[in-house]
């Protein structure tokens, strides 16, 4: 294929997110039976909204920054995903994330649709006022498709609480009365969750600790390693190591450290509370070369950070014997087959980081009715959901024959699309 030829939605340097997910629905189709004849929906997202947002820098000059918000699929319910601030967001990255909600969402039968946002920017540059501004700006651009029936963001990379009240403030302001279910992971005081902080890492946790059982090995000395130290890996590790686990390596977008006894994950955290990073801890040793993360001596491999990390390029090295995906589309197609062949088990994005919006929508329901749960009945509804989800995927793998991956996409699109049908196409 000559270059102009290519799709927008592939990246020049080979397939992007979009582009491995679309591989994903082509492994999963010859499954769907009669319902194949519908997976050009899944194909395509619904709805893709670019915005321009300006705002007055603190100097007085004027910024502009690039905003997305994408609806892939809303045939079981209101969109659901996250809204991601990072300097390589992009519509493809947005799309391809908008497209795993959809796959999540009905893995763990919740009833949502799936959608995501973004906006290209490095929110380090900004200082607070600026951030509030941008997230003020973006969220009233993106107004027309959002709401707690239509669409609902939460929280991802580089976004917290505090963006989402202010999301939620923001389209409150335009609405004229106050809509908490808007947005999810919001503070508690204003309608958020017990428990949903931690939601993805426990998720983590807890299909790691099934997935472990399966492979025979005990949690209790068990070797994890890293990567992402944020809200989703941090709190993986930080519950990995409180159940006996020893933490033997952590990477961020800074650096790697490593410690064969096990990395004390309370003083990391707050390391990298005070200094944004994992470097300069002095409880572990710092490595230089950040590719010898992939090839450290562990039993579960947690990439917990951003899509396309385990590749050909380094699947050969990896010496984990479960893979637990904390983020979003961390293995390509190419790698998940060399390690297939390796016998190493890959718990796929679809489920083990569903957790997250396992909780959002615990949240949304407690905003709706006004009655709040408290964190035990939400810890013990989410471990129960993580681990009936992973159980119907991992036995529908075994009469398959199939990867979990593939297991849970054949799952989760034949919800989608049975809700399609029964809809049927308007007009
Ligand atoms: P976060 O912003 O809290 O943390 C991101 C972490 O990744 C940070 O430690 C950062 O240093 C690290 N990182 C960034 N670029 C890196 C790189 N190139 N190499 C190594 N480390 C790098 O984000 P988060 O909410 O923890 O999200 C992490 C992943 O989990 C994303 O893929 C996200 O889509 C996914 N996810 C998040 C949630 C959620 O509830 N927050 C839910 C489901 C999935």
């Amino acid at each position: 294929m000559s270059q102009h030829q290519i799709p927008s939605y592939l990246t020049p340097h080979g397939i992007g997110p979009w582009g491995v997910y679309l591989e994903q629905i082509d492994r999963v189709t010859p499954h769907l039976g009669a319902l194949a004849r519908w997976v050009e929906t899944l194909k395509r997202p619904k709805r893709a909204l670019i915005v321009d947002v300006p705002i007055e820098r603190d100097d007085g000059t004027i910024a502009h920054f690039e905003g997305y918000r994408v609806q892939h699929n809303t045939s079981r319910g209101p969109g659901k995903g996250g809204v991601r601030f990072h300097q390589d967001v992009t519509l493809s990255e947005v799309m391809a994330l908008s497209a795993w909600m959809t796959i999540k969402n009905a893995a763990v039968n919740v009833p949502y649709g799936g959608a995501k946002g973004g906006i290209r920017v490095d929110p380090k540059t900004l200082s607070q006022g600026e951030l509030q501004r941008m997230t003020r700006r973006y969220t009233s651009e993106i107004n027309i498709i959002i709401g707690p029936n239509k669409d609902i963001p939460a929280p991802d990379v580089n976004t917290n609480e505090k963006v989402m009240a202010w999301m939620m403030d923001t389209y409150s302001m335009n609405l004229g009365s106050t809509a908490s279910g808007v947005v999810t992971g919001k503070p508690i005081s204003l309608g958020g969750s017990l428990g949903r902080h931690e939601a993805t890492g426990r998720g983590v946790f807890v299909v790691g600790c099934e997935a472990a059982a399966k492979k025979g090995i005990s949690i209790q000395g068990a070797r994890v390693a890293v990567q992402g130290f944020g809200n989703v890996g941090g709190i993986a590790a930080r519950l990995f190591s409180e159940a006996g686990a020893k933490v033997v390596a952590v990477q961020d977008h800074m650096g790697t450290v490593v410690r064969e006894s096990g990395i004390d994950v309370t003083a990391l955290q707050a390391h990298v509370a005070q200094h944004g990073s994992v470097v300069g801890f002095t409880g572990a040793e710092a490595v230089q070369d950040r590719a010898q993360f992939w090839g450290v001596d562990c039993d579960i491999l947690v990439p917990a950070a951003l899509e396309q990390q385990i590749t050909p390029d380094n699947a050969g090295q990896i010496k984990a014997r479960i893979i637990l995906e904390g983020a979003n589309g961390p293995t390509t197609p190419a790698a998940d087959d060399i390690l297939h062949d390796k016998g190493v088990l890959v718990v796929p994005d679809v489920i083990a980081n569903a957790g997250g919006v396992t909780v959002s929508y615990f949240e949304w329901v407690q905003d709706f009715s006004s009655f709040f749960w408290t964190e035990d009945e939400i810890n013990q509804r989410l471990t129960r959901i993580m681990r009936e989800a992973f159980a119907s995927v991992w036995q529908l793998a075994e009469e398959k024959k199939v990867s979990l991956r593939t297991a849970a996409f054949i799952v989760a699109c034949t919800r989608v699309l049975q809700a399609r049908e029964m809809r049927g196409l308007y007009p």
